[in-house]
């Protein structure tokens, strides 16, 4: 008679948590996945609603500065599983990938939902059960894993157990970070969730928010008392949105824990202010500074208001003035927005939580992945590649536990 394959419980349905469902079901073992939702992957699948971005193409150094501090410990799980992995992956599910203009790394048809649907059915191939509705609410004798259900708390016992529970951001997706509590009722340390790529909350005067809400900044220039991050700003009623205030945004929250924090948007970084000036120079006297800007450097009006917007008083009246205006305009920031409105969140199980094997010290035969880990990174698909790479550690450190060898991942140079 053939011996049962062991068991593992991944809780967590999202990408870190499919993942890792994937290889060890692949190696052979019984996998089940639980989620407290009544569907698999609802953040990955609302990552998708404005073009998947599953990875970045920049260099491995570039790539991995990315994560600030918590590149020390992510460097080998990255290596392990770098970008051209899971691009690879994605097209083993019919999902080639493309590199957009910026770098970033899309699958072919931009969304999510066509590669979550082949991945389930591969799971599904592969034996993996999906226990949806089911939510990890605490501990039972020898660390069994207690679930609420719609019939009731439920007890599972598994050989290994992933937890794969994402970060605090958009809680109506299933991940709330109600796992801390959890986890620091076993003394496990985790750092405090916190909003990680947000908008800013900045006090616009009622006409410009009435004008320019909706508008978009492009080929801005942002900085926050640190290096510019290029890209696009959305002005909402409220502040700004979008990828280049995302990349400030931590530096903001941190900022503002502190005392008061100001936005600074170069409008026109490809040019120095004095190259600004020589266009605005000898400009007709009886033109406005509103035509002249419009017609000498094809200024959109949401960028002229919020010329107007920033701190400094009335513009000065000089080429040079005014460019050095336009290459800096100081918005003084309010807030950030909070953890439910953000794309993901930082903080999380602490690096020193972590065994050598790959097991939380606290609970040996529970490892972690993706998102609900300590690290931090900017929108640009640097947050997917974590939490798959994270889920591929996991699983590596599941198999070895168990005494399982995972199918090797094929070599890439990057
Ligand atoms: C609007 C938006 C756009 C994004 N776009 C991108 C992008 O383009 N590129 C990119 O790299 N990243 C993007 N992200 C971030 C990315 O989606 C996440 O980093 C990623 O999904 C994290 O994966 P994860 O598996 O760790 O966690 P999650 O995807 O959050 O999955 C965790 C799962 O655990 C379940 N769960 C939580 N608690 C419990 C519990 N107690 N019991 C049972 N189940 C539980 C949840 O229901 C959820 O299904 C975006 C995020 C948002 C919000």
């Amino acid at each position: 008679m053939s011996k049962k394959p062991a068991q593992v419980a991944i809780v967590g349905a999202g990408p870190a948590g499919l993942f890792a469902a994937e290889r060890l079901a692949a190696a052979g073992l019984g996998v089940t996945v639980y989620d407290r939702m009544a569907s698999p992957g609802r953040k990955f699948l609302l990552a998708g609603r404005g073009g998947l971005n599953l990875t970045h193409s920049e260099p491995r150094e570039a790539f991995l500065a990315r994560y600030g501090e918590a590149r020390a410990w992510l460097q080998p799980v990255i290596d392990a599983f770098p970008p051209p992995a899971l691009q690879a992956w994605a097209e083993t599910l019919g999902e080639p990938t493309f590199v957009g203009s910026s770098g970033r790394v899309f699958p072919r048809s931009f969304k999510a939902s066509p590669l979550l649907r082949a991945w389930l059915r591969r799971l599904d191939g592969l034996g993996v059960k999906l226990v949806t509705r089911h939510r990890l609410v605490g501990w039972g004798p020898n660390n069994a894993l207690i679930f609420e259900t719609a019939d009731g708390r439920k007890t599972v016992r598994a050989d290994a157990v992933i937890l794969a529970l994402g970060g605090a951001s958009w809680p109506r997706m299933g991940s709330d970070g109600a796992w801390v509590d959890l986890l620091g009722a076993k003394d496990v340390p985790v750092a405090p969730l916190k909003p990680a790529n947000m908008g800013v909350q900045i006090g616009w005067s009622p006409d410009f928010a009435a004008r320019f809400a909706g508008q978009p900044l492009k080929g801005i220039a942002v900085a926050a008392g640190g290096p510019r991050t290029l890209g696009e700003a959305m002005i909402t009623a409220t502040g700004l949105e979008g990828s280049a205030i995302y990349a400030v945004s931590g530096r903001l929250r941190d900022g503002l824990a502190t005392g008061r924090q100001t936005l600074t948007i170069d409008l026109r970084p490809s040019l120095s202010a004095e190259a600004i000036a020589g266009k605005l120079e000898g400009a007709r006297a009886k033109d406005s500074l509103s035509t002249i800007l419009r017609k000498r450097l094809a200024m959109a009006p949401q960028a002229l208001g919020l010329l107007r917007e920033g701190t400094g008083g009335p513009l000065p009246q000089s080429a040079l003035g005014i460019a050095r205006r336009i290459k800096a305009v100081a918005l003084p920031v309010d807030s950030v927005s909070g953890i439910e409105r953000a794309i993901s969140s930082a903080g999380g199980v602490m690096a020193e939580a972590i065994a050598d094997n790959g097991a939380l010290k606290a609970l040996p035969h529970v490892f972690v992945a993706g998102e609900m880990l300590d690290w931090e990174a900017p929108t640009g698909g640097y947050l997917l590649q974590a939490s798959f790479a994270t889920g591929e550690a996991a699983a590596q450190a599941v198999a070895a536990s168990l005494k399982v060898r995972l199918a090797d991942i094929a070599p890439s140079d990057w």
